[in-house]
């Protein structure tokens, strides 16, 4: 696969005087073949309306309506009429403080789509999950639960163990790449284009190790919070997927 992905997902952290800051830092050369996107609070994404060099936005949820009486949630036509391109569905921290099931994730993923959004699904286990040797099994219920064959085409799917996220412990090149391929085979099994998804790394990824996980013939980008509230440092990863593009 000839494409890198990088999104940066700020979680509920910034401010407008941030996102002046972070599109005035933003310094990497735009490539055809690397798609890089922020994920702001929805408040912000107005004011990241024109970052730089082709920063594309992404919603960090959407709701599973269409529209109507639902309070305090967003719609997947707002987040494209304020110019997303993607929306990042069934993040770990949802699953676990807003207690989102699988079910719902699946209603979230079938609307964004045919509104059209590209989802960006989260997948990945807990540490007790991977100490119990078990984490193939759960990632792969995961995909199962949410996923058919009648999954869009256009989908991304972002494997983030929950060992891995804000804790600075960044999963192994050969751990997420051996991960990656349970989930591609899973993929091609469940859906008709699971063989062309690609397949985001997310957890503690850094300028530091991003290029490590990169050249993983499985990893087809990052999925990135902490490090992508820092324009420099987001630069910096963006321009280590193009590195591994060119090597
Ligand atoms: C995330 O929450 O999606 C994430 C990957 O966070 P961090 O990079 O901070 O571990």
């Amino acid at each position: 696969m000839n494409k890198r992905y990088v999104i940066g997902n700020w979680k509920m952290h910034g401010s407008l005087a941030m996102v002046d800051a972070f599109s005035r830092a933003l310094a990497y050369a735009p490539s055809p073949d690397v798609v890089a996107a922020i994920a702001p609070p929805h408040p912000y994404l107005g004011a990241c309306s024109d970052l730089p060099h082709g920063c594309g936005l992404a919603g960090q949820d959407c709701s599973a309506h269409d529209n109507g009486a639902h309070t305090g949630e967003v719609s997947a036509s707002m987040l494209i009429e304020w110019g997303c391109g993607w929306v990042i569905l069934g993040h770990s921290e949802r699953r676990t403080d807003l207690a989102e099931s699988d079910q719902l994730i699946a209603a979230k993923l079938a609307t964004a789509s045919s509104a059209g959004l590209i989802p960006v699904l989260c997948v990945g286990e807990s540490l007790a999950v991977r100490d119990a040797g078990r984490e193939e099994t759960v990632v792969r219920e995961q995909l199962r639960a949410v996923l058919s064959e009648q999954s869009p085409a256009s989908l991304l799917v972002a494997y983030e163990p929950i060992w891995a996220i804000g804790t600075g412990v960044t999963a192994s090149p050969e751990q997420a790449n051996a991960m990656h391929a349970v989930i591609r085979d899973e993929l091609t099994a469940l859906t008709e284009d699971g063989a062309s998804v690609p397949l985001l790394y997310g957890g503690s990824v850094n300028p530091d190790n991003a290029r490590g996980l990169f050249d993983c013939p499985h990893v087809d980008g990052a999925l990135v919070g902490g490090a992508s509230l820092d324009a420099t440092s987001f630069s910096k990863i963006v321009e280590a997927a193009q590195a591994s593009l060119e090597k």
